[in-house]
């Protein structure tokens, strides 16, 4: 299930993907780290706007490790092109943390990248609460020439079994199918194993 790439691979798409808490960030800042040491590949990190659970400009694993990364737009991906016809080196390696929270057109962005000979790493959330494709992350997939699939453990209480799912939970109780899928207030999210996973409908 596991398949984290190493080294620098132009030209190449690699998805890490998972549900919550499964370690995706940890992931690309491991891989991030690596090429630093190693190759030196001029590198950039882009994350949606969206995203303010930690400190914003930064990407940060539940380990504490910190990259800085470029905010961009969640719904104008575009925006990326910008951002690297402006760095003073070429990039090379891109990563996109928290992909799932893009536009559709974060494919085509995507596609034309790795025709540049990028190698770009995305890493997002396969599916939302309800257990649906999460955002552009289906086509990613599709498009990736390497998929990392990241599991978490079960937080049902005492179960602890291998977790492919984002269970949401409103006021402590699993939040219904209708419910809006970014939803902003009190909400909790765990990783749940498949018969520990509720979606009422
Ligand atoms: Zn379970």
């Amino acid at each position: 299930m596991l398949n984290l790439l190493e080294g620098f691979h132009p030209g190449t798409l690699e998805v890490i993907t998972g549900p919550m808490k499964s370690g995706k960030t940890r992931a690309v800042v491991f891989r991030l780290d690596k090429l630093q040491y190693n190759v030196h590949v001029p590198y950039i990190v882009f994350k949606p706007r969206i995203d303010d659970r930690f400190e914003p400009g930064k990407i940060v694993s539940r380990a504490g490790d910190k990259w800085d990364s470029v905010l961009i737009d969640a719904e104008y991906p575009h925006q990326m092109y910008d951002t690297l016809s402006t760095a003073q080196k070429e990039v090379k390696f891109i990563a996109i943390d928290e992909a799932q929270f893009f536009d559709f057109s974060l494919t085509d962005v995507v596609r034309e990248l790795i025709k540049q000979d990028k190698n770009v790493l995305v890493s997002g959330l396969d599916t939302d609460f309800r257990g649906e494709p999460f955002g552009p992350m289906a086509k990613l997939l599709c498009m990736a020439d390497n998929v990392s699939k990241l599991i978490a453990m079960c937080s049902y209480t005492n179960c602890g079994a291998d977790a492919r799912w984002t269970q949401r939970l409103i006021d402590g109780e699993p939040a219904p199918y209708d419910s809006p899928l970014i939803l902003v207030g009190d909400q909790e999210y765990e990783p749940r194993c498949t018969k520990h996973h509720y979606v009422p409908r």
